[in-house]
């Protein structure tokens, strides 16, 4: 099976680089049989042939059974007609890619507020107020006058439909409890349409407990007791915003795991940034992007029936938990000693 991986801007090459190095150790480990294709996007590609993202590489993501996303420096990319294409918002869509998962767990301990995180939060990543992508032709924002821009939030039932199952069968298999995070006082239609789907969804789970929350005591209640929540579905923009919180919360950003994916294709990508301040300085936490690539390997266990896909996603995890074990073990930003490439070793080593 030829896994497509894309190392992406600024970080990305040294944290793929890492990823790899455990992928290929858990690969022999477990017989995965996996191999790689490398391809490049970004900045790199625009420079030497004009698109952030070119054609043929959209195409090998067309076909590839699973995807390694490294992180983009999209700020930085020209309009889509220069050649900038967002590769995260690209994939999502075309490929379908609705259901962004992110898990934020206390791997040191307890997390920043002293209290232990365990939850996961379910995305919708295709549509709501990210204009790249919510719109079939144009994009969803546009400016009437040069003082006045507007921006359109989509919310469809299908998507509500699709991201609350995907929540609900995690939740069977967790702690059996989802929570719909929402705005439906002030966004009373569109955020009224996906509750109305949630509720709906839910009937079909009598096992699994549903809460609601409105977005805002949200941010406020993770910061008060995070141990509290277990499934959290919600829509785009809410998501990205406390996927991040949640993580930080948890002990880092860069220990944030990721992927993005649809009933017949699935992308790893790191939660953060492409952090261009620490490029190339042997600085980088990988364990974001380890961890997704993790998530993949769940992914295609249960989608091929391979156990040992499983079994090698289990003993990454393990490895990752036992080296932020010890702060000898762990890179600077979590107050550890050890450069990205010496940490990979370590991580790789501990299979
Ligand atoms: P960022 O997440 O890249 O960085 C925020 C801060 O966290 C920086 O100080 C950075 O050094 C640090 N940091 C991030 N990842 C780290 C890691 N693995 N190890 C150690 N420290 C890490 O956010 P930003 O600086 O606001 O954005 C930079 C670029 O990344 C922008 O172009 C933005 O659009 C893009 N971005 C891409 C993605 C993605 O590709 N999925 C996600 C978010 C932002």
């Amino acid at each position: 099976m030829k896994i497509l991986v894309l190392p992406g801007d600024g970080i990305g090459p040294e944290i793929t680089e890492a990823t790899l190095e455990v992928l290929d150790r858990a690969n022999a480990k477990y017989k995965l049989g996996l191999e790689w294709q490398t391809e490049e996007m970004g900045l790199g590609a625009l420079k030497k042939r004009g698109s952030t993202l070119p054609d043929d590489v959209m195409e090998a993501a067309r076909k590839a059974p699973g995807i390694i996303l490294g992180p983009v420096d999209h700020l930085q990319y020209p309009s889509r007609e220069k050649g900038g294409i967002n590769p995260s918002g690209e994939f999502r869509v075309k490929l379908d890619l609705f259901a962004n998962i992110r898990p934020a767990k206390s791997r040191m301990g307890v997390g920043l507020t002293g209290k232990p995180v365990d939850l996961v939060i379910f995305r919708e990543c295709t549509e709501g107020f990210y204009a790249d992508r919510n719109m079939f032709m144009g994009r969803g924002e546009f400016m009437p006058t040069e003082d006045m821009a507007i921006a359109v939030r989509k919310v469809t039932a299908r998507q509500c439909n699709r991201i609350s199952r995907v929540a609900f069968d995690w939740a069977r298999k967790r702690r059996k409890k989802v929570t719909a995070v929402h705005k439906a006082n002030v966004l009373h239609i569109s955020d009224g349409l996906f509750l109305r789907e949630v509720r709906q969804v839910a009937k079909d789970y009598p096992d699994v407990e549903l809460d609601e929350k409105i977005v805002d005591a949200m941010a406020a209640l993770l910061v008060r007791d995070p141990s509290k929540f277990d499934c959290i579905v919600t829509g785009n923009m809410f998501g990205d915003i406390l996927s991040d919180e949640a993580s930080e919360i948890s002990g880092s950003l860069g220990l944030a795991g990721s992927v993005m994916a649809g009933d017949d294709a699935c992308c790893a990508q790191a939660q953060h940034g492409s952090a261009p301040d620490i490029q190339g300085q042997d600085k980088a936490n990988p364990t974001s992007l380890m961890l997704s690539a993790g998530m993949l390997l769940e992914w295609l266990a249960e989608r091929h029936k391979r156990d040992e896909f499983a079994q090698a996603a289990q003993a990454i995890e393990a490895a990752i938990d036992r080296a932020l074990q010890s702060a000898d073990t762990r890179t600077g930003d979590l107050g550890g000693k050890l450069g990205t490439k010496a940490y990979a070793k370590h991580v790789a080593n501990g299979i």
